[in-house]
This record gives structure tokens, sequence and C-alpha cells, in this order.
């Protein structure tokens, strides 16, 4: 039987799931392994933990899951790879074969995405190196917000920027891509839909007809709303002010942005959502009221540039199982045509508003679409 593999590199976390290939893939198994670099652990779902040796790094952590993978499914052939890669720059609209030419490609964007496109690519390395005889499939999260008008792909900035790929990008296109497909499936008569994937990282993203025509991200990972450590919109005079007055270097100013804000940085406690909503110190609660008062700002454009709302979903980590953070969002949003049942809001049901405009849950799944485009793309 011959195997799809999905491949999800962090910088210090190596997701994976073992599929059969077929028009619909079934995951067979899946895990990951986490503190790469570190004190690495392979955890397998459904089977024990297994510690790796200091310092695995990329390969290591692939090769630790192929002799995990290969023990509990010996038959298994993998003749496909499929990977999540952060940034496919102006270029990639869309799935693509990792040639050496891409591959190439796509090192030229990592200074886009410097924390996440390196990583990415240094697993498609990896698995090149495991497999060389498979196909190798890049999933990206720009790509399904590639089709934005000029209008939310541009900065205000001299146009060589635009030219040169300082655009609003958006990322979170695996999610969207996966909820879009189950809204043309479930709901085909939702046509204005906006999706809050709220998880570590979290954004929005206005679909018409199931197309993204905007999002909450924009050149970097940081745009937005704020995340678990990540600030969320920011004042680019903030940044100057603090190169200027504060003399902080670049490196010193992205570890603040991306590692020390957010949830974690204004509570001064967690980025861990279920930790907050637990607390009762004062910096929680604002962190709380701070995180949903961006999210309901953010909910009134899309609604304004989608020219109204058909349906709000939510997904990721938060969004499929915090009720709190679900009941504060739609709380007072009649205008919008929003009545949350708080019943089926406590049970995390798939309808917790079945007015006007339904809210959905749906938890999401990144891995089945990088799996899907990798068996199109191997033609099976
Ligand atoms: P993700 O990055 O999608 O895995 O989401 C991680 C976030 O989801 C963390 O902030 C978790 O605290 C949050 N989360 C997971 N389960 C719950 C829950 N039952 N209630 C509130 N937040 C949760």
């Amino acid at each position: 039987m011959t195997h799809v593999l999905t491949v999800n590199a962090g910088s210090s976390s190596l997701k994976y799931a073992l599929y059969e290939k077929a028009d619909a893939p079934a995951v067979v198994a899946q895990g990951k392994v986490g503190r790469i670099g570190g004190a690495a652990v392979l955890t397998p779902e459904g089977a024990p933990q297994r510690s790796l040796p200091d310092g695995t790094d990329h390969a290591g952590a692939l090769s630790a899951v192929l002799d995990t993978l290969k023990a509990s499914h010996p038959g298994a052939r993998i003749d496909v790879v499929g990977h999540r890669v952060v940034h496919g720059g102006p270029d990639y609209a869309a799935p693509m074969v990792l040639t050496d030419e891409v591959l190439a490609r796509l090192d030229q964007f990592a200074p886009f995405a410097p924390l996440h496109q390196p990583h990415n690519l240094a697993g498609v390395r990896a698995a090149k190196a495991a497999f060389p005889d498979a196909l190798q499939v890049a999933c990206f999260d720009t790509a399904f917000h590639r089709g934005h008008p000029f209008v939310n792909d541009t900065f205000a900035l001299p146009r060589s920027y635009y030219d040169r790929g300082v655009r609003r990008y958006g990322f979170h296109g695996l999610s969207y891509d996966y909820i879009a497909g189950e809204l043309r499936h479930r709901y085909p008569e939702l046509k204005r839909v906006a999706v809050a994937h709220l998880g570590n990282g979290a954004s929005m993203c206005a679909l018409l007809d199931d197309t993204s025509v905007a999002s909450t991200m924009g050149f970097s990972a940081l745009d937005g709303l704020p995340m678990g450590t990540r600030c969320g919109q920011l004042d680019p005079g903030v940044v100057l002010y603090l190169m200027d007055q504060e003399g902080m270097s670049a490196e010193e100013i992205t570890d603040l942005l991306y590692k020390e804000s957010g949830l974690k940085g204004m509570s001064g406690i967690s980025n861990d959502m279920r930790e907050l909503e637990a607390s009762d110190d004062p910096h929680a609660t604002e962190a709380l009221d701070y995180f949903t008062f961006r999210i309901r700002r953010e909910l009134g454009a899309m609604a304004a540039v989608l020219g109204g709302l058909d349906g709000l979903v939510f997904c990721g980590g938060i969004g499929e199982n915090s009720a709190h953070i679900r009941g504060r969002v739609c709380d007072g949003m009649g205008w919008l045509g929003i009545s949350v049942d708080e019943a089926a809001n406590q049970a995390n049901a798939g309808v917790i508003s079945d007015g006007p405009t339904k809210v959905l849950v749906i938890p999401t799944n990144e891995e089945i679409v990088i799996a899907r485009a990798a068996v199109q793309l191997a033609g099976a």
C-alpha cells in the first residue's frame, strides 16, 4: 500500500501524519517531535513518548519518525511527502512540486519569514534525503490569499516596495482552505463568511463564495489579532521609537514582538488561554479583554469588506474549545444577526447561533489539506 507523509516543521517541532494514498486520504498515524535542538521528544499519538538524543536536528527528528512508522506500519511505502511551507512569496498561489528550482526560490523568501521559512525548508531537505525517490510537495500558508484584490494586497508605500514583494500576504491559509471546503459541502448557502482561526497563532479571514478576499495578517505573521506571544497590529512608529530611543537592535525587537508580547506579554503570566481563563489576576483579565476586543473590531471590518455577513466560523485551539471567548466575541452582536445559544456554545456544538447569521464551530485540519494536495499533484 502506498502512503503520503505530511510534514509540518517548525523552529523546535516537527508534526507528522501518515495517510493512505487515495482520492480521499485517510490518516493512519500521526504525532510530533518537540524540543528539536534540545532535549527532543517523539510523541506518536496513542503510543508512549520516546526521548531522542540531545541536540537532535530536523533530520534526526524525521529519522526517528520513520523508525516509529516502520515499526507501527511495516507495510507502508511512502512515495509522496507533503510539506507545510509558510511563505510562497508573490510567486506561488497553489501547491508546488519541490524541484531544486522551486526550493531555491523558496530559500529567497526566507527573509520574509525568518523565524519559520528556514525551519520549514530544513524539514524539506531532511525529507528529500530520507526519501530520495518520493515526490516532495510544498503547500503554502500564503497561497490561499494570493487572489486578494490589490487594496488588500498592498501597503501605502512607494510602488517599488510592492514590486519587490513587500505586500500583505496573509497566513493560516491551509486552515482557511480546509474551512472553505467544509463550508462548500455543508453550508453552500453561506456566501459571506468571516473565519476566526484562534490558536496560539491567530488571524481572521473574510471569505466571499469560499474565496479569501481579506486577512488580518499582513507581510509577516505578526499583524492583526494579538496572539499567544505575538503583538498583532502595531503602529510602526513604535518600532522606530524602540530603535531610536531605547536603542534596541532588530534582533531584540524581533524577540519582543514575536516571543514576549501578545497574551503572554500583556498578562505577564502565560500565552496559554486555559491558564488565563482560570486566573483572577487583573492583567490576565486585561489580556482577555484586549484579545476579544480586537476580534470584535476585525469582525466588524470583515462584515464591511463582505457587504454583510452570512456566517462566522470559529476554529483553532481557542476557537474550537473556549466557550468563554466565543461568547464574549458574539456578545451584543445582534446588529450583525448573531444570537448565540449558550447551551450549544458551552457544548462546543457545531452550530451555536442559528439566526440570520450562522455561527459555526468547525475543527480545522491543515494536515488533510496538505495530504489531498500532495495526492493530487502525484496524480494518484
Ligand atoms: P493551537 O495553537 O490551535 O493548538 O491552540 C492553542 C491554544 O488553544 C492555547 O492558548 C490553549 O490554551 C487553547 N485551548 C485549548 N483548549 C482550550 C480550552 N478547552 N479552553 C480554552 N482554551 C483552550
